[in-house]
């Protein structure tokens, strides 16, 4: 069986629509570096097309209804939002998740110290990266310093063309006959990865004569102790009003630096930083932002902490949302114990994440009867995992089959793909921990190239196709 190429499936009326999407998507990505910032660019839109906080309906003592529109924010990185839809809660949801967490380097606890005069701030990974893509390229560092009074200071910097953007050194090829002989994971230490943020000594005027502690022969000719590191703590309190301990309570991203950019001659792709899986967010979003009344009420979740295994307070793993669909079903009538477990397992879901697109270059890690293509459309894998699934949500045949169903009704191209071949690998998504309420739930979403390297590819068609797959499958009334 063959899939097939769909660019050439849409007249040029349609193209433009596939580039005002991806000009959008580019800005959403471009605003959208972290998961804090992702959050606050999804509240912005949503409540410009009228959705409230579930927190505002409960004060206000509103009762929900058809096409009402609520949201919940949790902690600031992960969000659940609700279209309530003609048919009782208990019925079940159609549920679109993506994840809106993407690998990256974080900055430690306790990081600023100096070497040899240069300011580094240490670091440690986040997610899956190859370390050695992370060097020798412009740096951003984004995210929040919380302080002890509980002011929080919103840091981006290095974005902007007159920022500065920070670095991470490598050895240079002349004196690296011991790196180069090292495995890919090894060539660049983990511990190594620590970012440079200044170079220059702080002056530090000599005490005159008389002053009290009047600096000793000794200090006068010796070079000041950690004078670039005093220097660069001297910069974070003038334009941030930070010190040093307020480190402690920071939260803060170091990513490539740069916006997304459209590419290849013909324009047909997009390289940008964390595209997974803001391709597939922004593509949920977007359907749910599109939605005309449904006759389900729909959820578009985005969460955090996919990359690390869905832990934490704000991953997927977490209770919030159980209680978010509790707080809703309060709101839309009554909630009860037996309604939530109903309204969960009769949920469907598109696990929407990244799947890796066959890389001709690395063609022996695909089976290509069996790999997702750039431009054939949205991808849905039945299965992911590793080595006899293992991790692995395996969606049911009978959704799978009515997935098809709908998708041929509406004209939505498809595709379906395992994550490489049997053996080379495997990887995971959130859509397990759905899974377990009972709920049929399926990965699907976009092919990227490159996938979790600073500069992830995808293509415009695709995104296109998606963002089309999740209003059918949103506006579909008839699953389970
Ligand atoms: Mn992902
Ligand atoms: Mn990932």
């Amino acid at each position: 069986m063959e899939q097939k190429n769909i660019w050439n499936k849409y007249d040029e009326e349609t193209l433009d629509k596939v580039n005002v999407l991806s000009e959008e998507y580019r800005r959403f990505l471009d605003n959208g570096k972290t998961e804090r910032e992702c959050i606050d660019e999804t509240v912005e839109a949503i409540e410009r097309a009228g959705y409230i906080s579930l927190q505002q309906a409960m004060e206000e003592g509103r009762s929900l209804s058809v096409g009402d529109k609520v949201y919940y924010v949790h902690m600031n990185k992960s969000i659940a939002m609700f279209q309530i839809g003609t048919k009782p809660l208990p019925e079940g949801m159609n549920i679109l998740g993506a994840h809106i967490d993407s690998p990256r380097v974080d900055v430690k606890q306790n990081p600023l110290y100096e070497d040899k005069e240069f300011a580094y701030l240490d670091t440690h990974y986040y997610g899956g990266i190859k370390k050695y893509q992370w060097v020798a390229m412009p740096l951003a560092i984004h995210g929040v310093v919380v302080k002890k009074d509980m002011t929080t200071v919103i840091v981006n910097i290095g974005e902007d063309e007159d920022d500065p953007v920070f670095f991470i050194s490598d050895i240079l090829i002349h004196l690296a006959q011991e790196q180069m002989k090292k495995t890919a994971g090894q060539v660049i230490n983990g511990e190594a990865m620590d970012l440079i943020v200044g170079s220059r000594p702080l002056k530090i005027e000599a005490k005159k004569d008389g002053e009290e502690g009047k600096d000793t022969e000794k200090e006068k000719n010796t070079p000041e102790r950690d004078a670039v590191k005093k220097g660069i703590l001297e910069i974070l309190k003038r334009q941030y009003d930070i010190e040093e301990e307020d480190f402690l309570s920071a939260e803060l991203e170091i990513v490539p630096a740069g916006k997304a950019r459209e590419a290849g001659f013909d324009r047909s792709m997009i390289l940008g930083y964390g595209q997974d899986d803001r391709v597939c967010a922004f593509t949920s979003l977007k359907a749910m932002l599109d939605l005309g009344i449904t006759e389900k009420t729909v959820c578009c979740l985005l969460v955090d902490k996919e990359e690390i295994g869905s832990v934490g307070a704000t991953g997927m793993s977490s209770l919030f949302f159980e209680n978010a669909v509790a707080e809703l079903l309060e709101l839309c009538g009554g909630y009860s114990a037996l309604d939530l477990r109903r309204c969960l397992q009769r949920s469907c879901m598109l696990s929407s994440d990244v799947s890796a697109a066959f890389d001709p270059l690395y063609a022996s890690c695909f089976e290509p009867k069996n790999a997702a293509f750039f431009g054939h459309g949205i991808v849905l894998n039945k299965f992911t995992g590793r080595a006899g699934k293992s991790g692995s949500n395996d969606a049911n045949a009978e959704y799978v089959a009515h997935l098809r169903g709908i998708f041929e009704k509406e004209d939505v191209s498809f595709q379906t793909a395992e994550l490489g071949k049997v053996d080379v690998g495997g990887g995971g998504t959130i859509a397990y921990v759905l899974a377990k309420y009972g709920m049929n739930v399926i990965d699907s979403g976009v092919p990227v190239l490159s996938m979790h390297a600073p500069w992830e590819a995808t293509s415009k068609i695709d995104i296109y196709e998606a963002y089309r797959g999740y209003i059918a499958f949103a506006s579909d009334a008839d699953l389970y």
